[in-house]
């Protein structure tokens, strides 16, 4: 049986169910995560329409195919004109959230983040946009919510210093990354922050911190995906993280938050063929279908083999939706806020 409340579960209990190889632990695990989910938003799984605007970057992570050191990257950005026709052909398809990523790229100065935003917001003013843009200075992102910015993806990659000085250079710091999710969560955004599974020299013992530092920052998302390598980066050479590893993950983190809202990765669905199902299975409630025009798809290549480069913006909505109801979840295509958003409701701390 799985514990109700997984906050009074010790490290040793936790740190038995991130290794457990045993198919039986295993499901209850993922039924409990479903279990919990259920409660908060039925079947419903929230589609998210992701723009890839830029893949340039300033940034070196180790793991990550568009580091800036790559010189094997064609780069890439979007105009503002090419990024409103993507939400465009979104808002056609029924897409209620736009979510911008990109790079860590310094041509799209605040000035310019905010001009997209702004004009997104004039056209759309009722849908979410979502931005996943990095770093960037408490006023940055106090800019970019006056602009219309309500939603803010950052993963904080791994929540153990060690490690995360294993897979940056030393110009990166954990404290400052964790930081910039306080101070997103203090703005007022919806915040996610996440982590890989698998990535090198990543320990139980880091996952279990992960588990723990999403217990504190209490995210109202939460991105978990397996690490998958990138020829061309120095971890090019290193495995994938582990499917079922990701998947045990993915649960844990359902029952620490029961109302998060958390994808099934593309990454899962890139190591696994029915990967995003089998996340939604074991707790994850939103998927994130791809915007960008398909000139582009390939382009923004973090790791090899990523899967849904070559399809067309509505194809890829379509077949999501059919693959989700071959598993008895129901596309939802509206805004899809955290549980509880707006009337008061939200777990977080004051
Ligand atoms: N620049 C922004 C940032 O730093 O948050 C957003 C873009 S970044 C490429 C998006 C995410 O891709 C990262 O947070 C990381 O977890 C993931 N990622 C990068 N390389 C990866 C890899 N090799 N395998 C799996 N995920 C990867």
């Amino acid at each position: 049986m799985m514990p109700a409340r997984l906050d009074i579960i010790s490290d040793a209990g936790l740190l038995e169910l991130i290794g457990t190889e045993d198919p039986e632990r295993e499901e209850a695990l993922f039924s409990a995560a479903r279990k919990a989910r259920a409660g908060f938003y039925g079947q419903d799984v929230y589609f998210r329409g992701l723009i890839e605007f830029t893949n340039h970057c300033k940034n070196n992570c180790y793991y990550c195919g568009i580091r800036g050191a790559n010189s094997r990257v064609e780069r890439y950005r979007l105009s503002l004109e090419e990024i409103l026709n993507c939400c465009r052909l979104g808002n056609l398809l029924g897409y209620r959230t736009f979510v911008l990523q990109g790079g860590e790229d310094p041509w799209f100065t605040d000035d310019r983040v905010a001009e997209i935003i702004g004009a997104i917001r004039r056209e759309y003013p009722g849908h979410a946009i979502t931005l996943s843009i990095g770093e960037r200075g408490r006023e940055s992102y106090e800019r970019f919510f006056r602009a219309g910015a309500d939603r803010y993806l950052l993963r904080h990659e791994t929540a153990n210093d060690a490690h995360y000085r294993k897979l940056h250079p030393e110009s990166m710091s954990l404290p400052e990354r964790k930081q910039c999710l306080y101070n997103l969560r203090d703005i007022g955004y919806q915040v996610g922050a996440g982590f890989m599974v698998g990535t090198p020299f990543q320990t139980p013992e880091n996952l279990l911190e992960d588990l723990r530092f999403i217990e504190e920052l209490k995210p109202h998302m939460v991105g978990i995906g397996p690490f998958i390598p990138q020829a061309d980066t120095p971890f090019g050479n290193h495995p994938p993280g582990g499917f079922r590893q990701t998947l045990r993950m993915v649960a844990l983190t359902r029952l620490l938050l029961p109302q998060a809202l958390i994808p099934a990765t593309t990454a899962l669905g890139t190591i696994s063929p029915f990967g995003r199902e089998k996340g939604l299975m074991a707790g994850a409630n939103v998927v994130m279908p791809n915007l960008s025009p398909k000139d582009v798809r390939k382009l923004y290549a973090l790791y090899d083999n990523k899967i849904c480069t070559g399809d067309e913006a509505a194809e890829c909505r379509l077949c999501m939706e059919g693959r989700i109801r071959n598993f008895g979840f129901v596309p939802n295509m509206a805004r899809g806020d955290y549980a509880g958003w707006g009337t008061g409701a939200s777990t977080l701390p004051a």
